[in-house]
């Protein structure tokens, strides 16, 4: 693979409008469900930063299902055996229990339950296969059958006697919160309120013979809420931190400044295309320094200064091919990867990037001039020495009086 299939490099990235982003609890929507709805959060989002931060959690999830998968085996076991148990009791019978279709209806879900076993596997089979990665279409069958079990189990313990194993429900609904996509949390939001408007009512009609069913009607939607709220916050916790990650990421790989790639980037990458060159494709080095820069500086300030930067920059990256990988090499100093490029190539482009820069009129400042130093890696040459060439030949640019192009004296 060369520099060129890295499509950050090739368009600047929008870094001047990242403003940080206040990420504080209780923002990003307005109205009581949508408060809940922590997805909101990505909207506010630059979409290179919501994609990056979906993607990541996608891959959690897909982490979590596989791990998942193998544990629900035996507890869907056991849910089909505690059926087995109760049928052959008589839980099922109309004739014996008025309750029975919510009986019929619990093992149901717990089969949609147990079901949710075959994408789990699959994801764990494809992460192993294929890497760490999110698989979009298993994960949502995943998810959408989990939580018709769940959903079966929350109407069952209406409709019966509440147990403790309403603990284990509440636990799940707070869990599948984590990872539901917007609309399914919408929905599951809904639901969870009519489940809730049920328990009510149910608990109402029996109160007239215990006072039981009103503690335990405390006791699931306690637990209940507890559990929709500790996914909520481990959610938001998690966007926030992967947030972060990203951006830090990036301050590492992205020029703040001028959204050039780095020089550590430019290192990184042109090891891979070092890698990849040969005799009949070899790699160019163009180097770039800005004429009388101080100057600017000391004349209009430090502001203009960088605005000037921010121009060349835009000037630098419009020009050369795709595969190109350009860079700020250091204060007004730019860099340009050419792979696959002779040195008369390289000196073709500097020579082109030295006349669109000398013709830029720069607001506020006119016309600006910067100089030159290409160099053509040789066989097993690392980068800093191609480098080093280079600024020897940019030195010998501003020695001949600047605004020029000179090539460096081959290596060795
Ligand atoms: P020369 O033609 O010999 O290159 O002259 P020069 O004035 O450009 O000399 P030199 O390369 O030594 O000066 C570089 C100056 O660039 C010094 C530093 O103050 C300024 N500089 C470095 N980084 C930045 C930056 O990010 N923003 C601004 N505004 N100035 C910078
Ligand atoms: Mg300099
Ligand atoms: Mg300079």
């Amino acid at each position: 693979m060369t520099p060129s299939r890295d499509p950050s490099l090739s368009r600047p990235l929008p870094l001047a409008e990242a403003e940080p982003v206040a990420l504080a609890m209780g923002e990003g929507g307005t109205g009581w469900f949508s408060s809940l709805d922590d997805t909101a959060l990505l909207d506010r989002l630059l979409p290179e930063e919501a994609r990056a931060v979906r993607e990541r959690i996608g891959r959690e999830m897909a982490a979590a299902i596989s791990v998942l998968a193998w544990l629900t085996i035996p507890v869907s076991l056991l849910l089909l055996n505690l059926d087995v148990m109760r049928w052959q009791q008589g839980y099922f019978d109309p004739a014996r229990n008025p309750l029975a279709p919510w009986w019929v209806a619990t093992v149901v879900a717990h089969i949609a339950f147990g079901l949710s076993v075959v994408p789990a596997v699959m994801i764990w089979r494809l992460r192993r296969l294929h890497g760490a990665r999110s698989f979009r279409q298993l994960q949502a069958l995943h998810v959408t059958l989990m939580s018709a079990g769940v959903l079966g189990m929350a109407l069952l313990a209406v409709w019966t006697r509440p147990t403790s194993h309403d603990l284990t429900v509440a636990v799940v609904m707070g869990n599948l919160l984590y990872h539901l996509p917007r609309r399914g949390r919408r929905f599951f939001n809904v639901v969870v309120v009519a489940v809730g408007v049920a328990m009510v009512w149910q608990t109402a009609r029996l109160a007239a013979d215990a006072v039981e069913p009103a503690v335990r009607l405390v006791e699931v939607w306690g637990i209940g809420v507890l559990a929709l709220l500790g996914g909520y916050v481990v959610r938001r916790q998690r966007i926030r931190a992967l947030l972060m990650e990203h951006r830090l990421g990036r301050l590492a790989l992205v020029d703040a400044l001028t959204g050039l790639a780095t020089r550590r980037r430019v290192e990184e990458l042109a090891a891979v295309a070092i890698d990849a060159a040969t005799p009949a494709a070899p790699l160019a080095v163009i180097l770039l320094d800005v004429d009388e820069f101080k100057s600017i500086n000391d004349t209009f300030g430090h502001n203009v200064g960088d605005e000037v930067l921010r121009g060349i920059a835009r000037i630098v990256q419009q020009r050369g091919r795709l595969s190109d990988v350009v860079g700020r090499w250091g204060g007004e100093e730019f860099i340009i990867l050419c792979p696959e490029t002779p040195v008369t190539g390289a000196l073709g482009l500097a020579e082109q990037l030295r006349a669109r820069i000398a013709r830029q009129e720069f607001a506020g400042v006119g016309r600006r001039t910067a100089s030159f130093g290409v160099a053509e890696a040789a066989p097993g040459e690392m980068l800093l020495e191609v480098v080093a060439r280079a600024d020897a030949a940019l030195y010998e640019a501003k020695r001949a009086g600047r605004n020029r192009v000179r090539e460096a004296s081959p290596a060795g």
